[in-house]
């Protein structure tokens, strides 16, 4: 087989490539290791920043985001009873949508059935080869038989632990990992969210989030220690810990109901440079993670696209190859904003098990800073709602 781009991985990044690309007249192949049902059943992020809702609509995909999302101006950090609001409307005048990964991946399947873009699901054993080469190509096992997919580039979205990012030879790659010494631990249930906006609250006891995906689906997290699991936490103690983590005027509204979702996810910052290698251009968290706090890890992805999208449609079309030479510096520029703004409220919002009384002190200052001064709120709405691409 051949093709222009051979895409790999179905996530949000490689779907969505895929979209652009066909859009604009471009063939690809979407090569997926998973099932569709299995990736669709994924729960993941669900707070779209106004760069990944204009990049959606530009691909076709925002009727449904546009109908049935949420649009939030501001949100909520608290520290002990303490409520306080950033307005991102008044600070810097834009919102952001909430409208669940689940929902934009459905969306993206949907609009690549009616374009007839190929997709093969159930991949085993893909292999990228001469990327640096004149014959790139990628090989892979379906249904039994070892195939080989010709093609002129190469994506790789194949998540944080695809095969695209160690086709990069070790010597050429640089990476930089910070690991936390906590996870979350959340729960979906078909329950109203306890507040309009979301709520981020730094409580003795740990972090939580209270979040939605729409008005019947709650998203709650809680700070856990790493060595933690799930069949620890019966959906009691889950609630009992999650309201006494939150203000109790507003924790008294908590209605609670049977889970059915609960995972634990370790928080982990990761990049990986250079984002290219001859063929090869890595997207979203092949090439990075970062911890969920900022909401940033899916409008990262999307951001990536956009970059790539651009650099291959101005190399088919108009014979300039200046957006793929930029691709890896001009991504990474802004994937290093949003991790600085991804660890910085990590470090604000949870307990570390080394923080001291002067740590738990400078949490407190950052976060009345935050409570009372218009610039920090600025900054802060800046980097939540998403800086320009
Ligand atoms: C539990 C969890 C909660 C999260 N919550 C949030 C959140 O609240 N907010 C937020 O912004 N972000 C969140 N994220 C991060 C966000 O979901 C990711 O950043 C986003 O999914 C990245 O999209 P992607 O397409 O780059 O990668 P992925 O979504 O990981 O997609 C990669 C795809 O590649 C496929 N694949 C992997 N290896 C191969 C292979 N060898 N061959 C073929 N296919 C392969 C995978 O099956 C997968 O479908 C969360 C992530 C997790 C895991």
């Amino acid at each position: 087989m051949r093709t222009q781009v051979a895409i790999i991985g179905a996530g949000p990044s490689g779907l969505l490539l895929s979209q652009l690309l066909n859009r604009a007249g471009i063939e690809t192949v979407v090569l997926e290791r998973q099932s569709r049902a299995y990736v669709l059943s994924r729960i993941r992020a669900g707070v779209l920043e106004q760069g990944t809702v204009d990049l959606l609509t530009r691909a076709g995909v925002g009727g449904r985001m546009a109908r049935e999302g949420q649009p939030h101006s501001g949100c909520y950090l608290t520290h002990d009873q303490q409520m306080i609001r950033i307005d991102f409307a008044e600070a810097c005048g834009a919102k952001v949508m909430v409208y669940g990964q689940t929902e934009v991946t459905r969306d993206l399947y949907e609009a690549q059935d009616a374009l007839g873009s190929p997709h093969i699901h159930g991949v085993e054993n893909v292999v990228l080869h001469d990327l640096d080469g004149p014959m790139p190509h990628v090989t892979y096992d379906h249904d039994g038989q070892n195939h080989r997919l010709e093609c002129e580039f190469i994506a790789g979205c194949d998540g944080f632990h695809g095969v695209s990012r160690n086709s990069i030879p070790e010597t050429l790659r640089r990476e930089y990992e910070k690991v936390y010494p906590f996870g979350w631990l959340g729960v979906l249930s078909e329950t109203p969210p306890l507040h309009e906006e979301l709520i981020y609250a730094n409580h003795p006891r740990g972090f939580a989030l209270a979040s939605m995906r729409n008005p019947m689906l709650s998203r709650y997290y809680i700070q856990v220690p790493l060595t933690d699991k799930v069949e620890d936490w019966s959906d009691e103690a889950f609630w009992a810990e999650l309201k006494a983590r939150i203000p109790a005027d507003v924790a008294q509204g908590l209605v609670t109901g049977p889970s059915i979702e609960k995972s634990i996810a370790p928080l982990r910052s990761f990049v990986s440079e250079p984002m290219r290698y001859g063929a090869l251009f890595l997207c979203g968290d092949a090439a990075h993670i970062v911890p969920p706090t900022g909401a940033k890890g899916l409008n990262l992805a999307v951001s990536d696209v956009h970059y790539l999208s651009k650099g291959l449609i101005a190399y088919y079309t108009e014979n300039d190859s200046a957006g793929l030479e930029g691709y890896s510096t001009q991504a990474l520029a802004r994937i290093w904003q949003a991790m600085r703004f991804s660890w910085s409220v990590t470090t604000m919002m949870h307990r570390f098990p080394e923080h001291d009384a002067y740590d738990r002190q400078m949490q407190r200052v950052e976060l009345t800073q935050l409570a009372t001064n218009p610039v920090a709120q600025r900054l802060f709405a800046q980097n939540y709602t998403g800086l320009p691409y």
